[in-house]
């Protein structure tokens, strides 16, 4: 059953030559680039595309793809879309919005002279686009296709279309979503168990986590950088479990700051760019405000425990299995030596 609602469109018309909502939806975009968050965004959005991956917006621009995100989802579809992989819309769920080009068409032999009259019009008693100065009548079919000489396409402002959330359908299984190219390492995290799942958080607030109960790590983008820090926390999870200690729930700023060290020192090894700036202003706000006695314990606690996760990242990596595995699926047979160089330090 078709369900799921979709609010009523609304005036048509702003000023802009956009419909209202368009409008609303647009000044989405623009508070992302004004907050910045286009830049977390855009790296939620840029997927690799797996072969097998068959989500409509995949064929989506790449704004509409960025406002999906921004609206918390991977996937989003119409009511016809859902039901065909046999999903329905929950009751009472709103769709989120996309936008599309409204275009007018004029006729082109009309349009050279200027004349105001170009603009096609639709007649619904002869379901033909007309030009009232030439008498010119081109089928709608024809129109669409864009590929008609005698007619001009320009973009007049944009209407919306409403799409649903996965988070707000329910029936069969989805496949799961997998990276073309899994990230260095994945093979440690195989090893030990962890379900990698790639899904927008909900809350929007992060690009990855690591949940230790359930042993899965989120991840809302393919960035190999986020996959470290994230298999950070579960090594740190492993070394503290040792001495009957545990991960803190939410954003410890100590767990933190291991989790950040951790991957930056990762990301160098694997060639995968450095991290240390933003890790450097990272540090510097966790610091900020803390006394100087408080920071020599944490700067003693972080680093203890960094060598820890390395350590643990490392030498099962190395370890039989894990480290022949990453180097074939990736492609980075490198990853041993450079390794054992690393914990040489
Ligand atoms: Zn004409
Ligand atoms: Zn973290």
């Amino acid at each position: 059953m078709a369900m799921g609602k979709t609010r009523a469109a609304g005036p048509r018309q702003g000023g802009s030559g956009n419909t209202r909502r368009a409008d609303l939806v647009l000044r989405r975009l623009v508070e992302e680039f004004r907050s910045g968050r286009i830049t977390e965004t855009i790296s939620k959005v840029d997927f690799l595309r797996d072969p097998r991956d068959n989500r409509p917006c995949m064929s989506w621009s790449l704004k509409n793809r960025v406002l999906m995100v921004g609206q918390g989802t991977f996937d989003a579809r119409n009511v016809a879309q859902w039901n065909r992989v046999n999903r329905r819309v929950i009751a009472r769920r709103s769709a989120i919005y996309i936008i599309r080009p409204l275009h007018a068409y004029s006729c082109a032999s009309c349009a050279k002279g200027a004349a105001r009259g170009a603009r096609l019009r639709y007649a619904r008693s002869a379901r033909l686009f007309e030009c009232r100065t030439c008498g010119l009548s081109v089928a709608p079919s024809a129109i669409r296709g864009g590929s008609d000489p005698a007619v001009l396409r320009r973009i007049r402002g944009f209407g919306c279309q409403p799409e649903f959330r996965v988070e707000d359908t329910v029936g069969d299984a989805l496949p799961e979503y997998a990276p073309a190219r899994p990230p260095p390492l994945h093979g440690v995290a195989k090893k030990w168990g962890i379900h990698v799942k790639y899904q927008v958080d909900p809350s929007g607030s992060s690009l990855g986590s690591y949940e230790a109960r359930s042993n899965t790590i989120h991840l809302g983008t393919e960035s190999p950088w986020v996959f470290f820090h994230e298999i950070s926390h579960a090594a740190d999870s492993m070394v503290l479990a040792r001495s009957g200690r545990a991960l803190k729930g939410g954003q410890d700023p100590v767990q933190e700051a291991v989790a950040q060290l951790s991957a930056c020192v990762l990301s160098e090894m694997y060639g995968m760019g450095s991290t240390r700036a933003h890790t450097r202003d990272y540090l510097r706000a966790q610091a900020r405000g803390t006394g100087e006695r408080e920071l020599v314990r944490l700067a003693l606690d972080v680093l203890d425990r960094v060598e820890g996760v390395l350590g643990l990242i490392l030498s099962t990596a190395q370890g039989s299995g894990a480290a022949a595995e990453s180097g074939q699926e990736d492609g980075h047979r490198g990853d041993g030596a450079r390794a054992g160089k690393i914990r040489g330090h």
